[in-house]
């Protein structure tokens, strides 16, 4: 007999473990088939990991800069070895933390390759060697994704790496190179030009963070080129060739790049072809995705699919929401859809960068007659305290007919800690709130959040700093 559950879930990461800890909150009976570590990509190979080297970065610009505060402390040096120890340290602990609410929460998490076998049945090739069947009411796909790679850059982990060989790196190289200038590619240039590597961008598109608000955009190009990132846009890269301790990147039109590390940071495709789809009914599309409503269903019945295995903004904290909407959904509770157009945006490379809702560009396409107003962090006093004034806040929102500034549309952000500060924007987007309402609002002083406050006032026609 299968062992009988609620909902069986397949993959741990937080797409899985989330639906988890959700449904079994609400009284649900939920397995989740883990194949490596629960936790998943976020944990072990991506944000946590990820955030963690680029600390390493932050501690030493802070420690370069200590005597501008009056602090004497020498020259930094990096202990990569120790970094790295320290990331696998932190990750550790949240994995047990991680491990024990899911235990407390009665879920049982099966080790080993789930492969979906039609109507709720799911076959657990243990890492044991044992099989087991299990029988669901409800099945949630969330076996998440993995580094996309291009053609002439075979992964080896000695020249060429992803982000999985990258975060296990033990020894720094002298000079790297990224593929691809997107938001991970970007925050790995960041981490490793800080702790002294010499590194080089090199994007196939006119520019790097395609998609992000130009003025937003901008500010990080001209971060990046003072602290020595060279960003190389428009580039087609062919090949490499190993050269000893170093290898050549072949491109087309110009001389090949001597780098000794070369990483590939092309995006990520997701996990749909190992799960056994084929004849069950759950349709895929052209890139693997499973293709799913706004309630996370897909073609069959009792079948859900979350997380990067579908075809939304590929983020931890959109799992964690798809993953409510689809328990709510097996609840029979009513589910809001989530507002893909306008969910948060980190990207924690320096400066950060932190959004949500339309930029400039994207509200014009839509067609909207915007009024927007942007404030830089130099004029903030908490900016200058801490010694961090490049970036800058700013607002798009709907024009009304008279001219003034209605509905926001979005809030874009670069600069010292936005990550931090985008909550208030993210409500202010999602709750369509007016510039009014939210420039009614006190912030504290002296804050980075000031700066929010005033770009908003400034939309009132009125300001106080700004
Ligand atoms: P995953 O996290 O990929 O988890 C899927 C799990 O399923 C894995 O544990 C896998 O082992 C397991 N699995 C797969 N197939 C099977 C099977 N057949 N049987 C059993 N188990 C299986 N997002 C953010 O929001 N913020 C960030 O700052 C951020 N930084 C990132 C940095 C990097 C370097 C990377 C690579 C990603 C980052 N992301 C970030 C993206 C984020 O990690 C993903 O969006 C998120 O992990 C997706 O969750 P998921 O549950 O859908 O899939």
């Amino acid at each position: 007999m299968p062992d009988q559950y609620d909902v069986v879930i397949i993959g741990g990461g937080p797409g899985g473990y989330a639906a988890a800890l959700y449904g079994a909150s609400a009284g649900l009976r939920c397995a989740v088939v883990e194949k490596d570590r629960v936790g998943g990509t976020c944990l072990h190979r991506g944000c946590i990991p990820a955030k963690q080297l680029l600390e390493a970065a932050h501690v030493r610009r802070t420690v370069a800069h200590a005597a501008d505060f009056g602090i004497e402390v020498g020259e930094a040096r990096v202990n990569w070895e120790t970094t790295i120890e320290r990331k696998r340290s932190v990750v550790e602990g949240l994995w047990k933390g991680l491990s024990g609410l899911m235990k407390g929460r009665k879920i049982d998490v099966y080790e080993g390759t789930g492969t979906f076998r039609g109507g709720g049945t799911v076959h657990v090739a243990r890492n044991d060697g044992s099989e087991v069947t299990l029988e669901g009411d409800a099945v949630i796909l969330a076996s998440g994704s993995v580094p996309r790679t291009i053609p002439g850059f075979d992964v080896d982990g000695r020249y060429v790496l992803t982000s999985d060989e990258l975060l296990d790196m033990t020894e720094l190289p002298r000079t790297a190179a990224v593929i691809g200038g997107g938001a991970i590619g970007c925050e790995f240039a960041s981490t490793l030009a800080d702790v002294g590597v010499q590194v080089t961008i090199l994007e196939g598109l006119p520019k790097i963070l395609p998609g992000l608000d130009g003025d937003v955009a901008n500010v990080v190009v001209r971060s990046f080129k003072k602290r020595g990132i060279e960003v190389r846009t428009g580039v087609k890269v062919t090949g490499h060739e190993p050269a000893g301790d170093v290898t050549r990147i072949q491109m087309e039109g110009s001389e090949p790049l001597e780098v000794e590390k070369v990483v590939v940071s092309v995006g990520r495709r997701p996990l749909s072809d190992s799960l056994g789809l084929d004849g069950t009914g759950v349709e895929v599309d052209e890139r693997g995705f499973v293709k799913v409503d706004q309630t996370m269903r897909t073609s069959v019945e009792g079948v859900y699919a979350i997380g990067d295995l579908v075809a939304t903004p590929q983020l931890a904290h959109v799992g964690f929401a798809e993953a409510i909407v689809a328990i709510k959904d097996i609840l029979g509770e009513t589910a809001v859809p989530v507002d893909y157009g306008k969910v948060p945006w980190a990207i924690y490379c320096h400066p950060e960068v932190a959004f949500a809702g339309h930029s400039e560009e994207s509200a014009k396409e839509a067609g909207f007659d915007v009024a927007v107003s942007k404030h830089q962090f130099r004029g903030n006093s908490r900016a200058q305290i801490i010694g961090e004034t490049d970036g800058l806040v700013k607002v798009i929102a709907e024009k009304r007919a008279d001219g003034t500034a209605g509905t926001v549309l979005g809030v874009h952000m670069v600069g010292p800690w936005v990550t931090e500060q985008l909550g208030q924007g993210y409500l202010a987007v999602n709750w369509e709130a007016t510039v009014d309402e939210v420039a009614h609002f006190i912030q504290p002083h002296p804050t980075l959040s000031e700066l929010f406050g005033e770009t908003f006032m400034a939309l009132t026609g009125r300001g106080l700093h700004g």
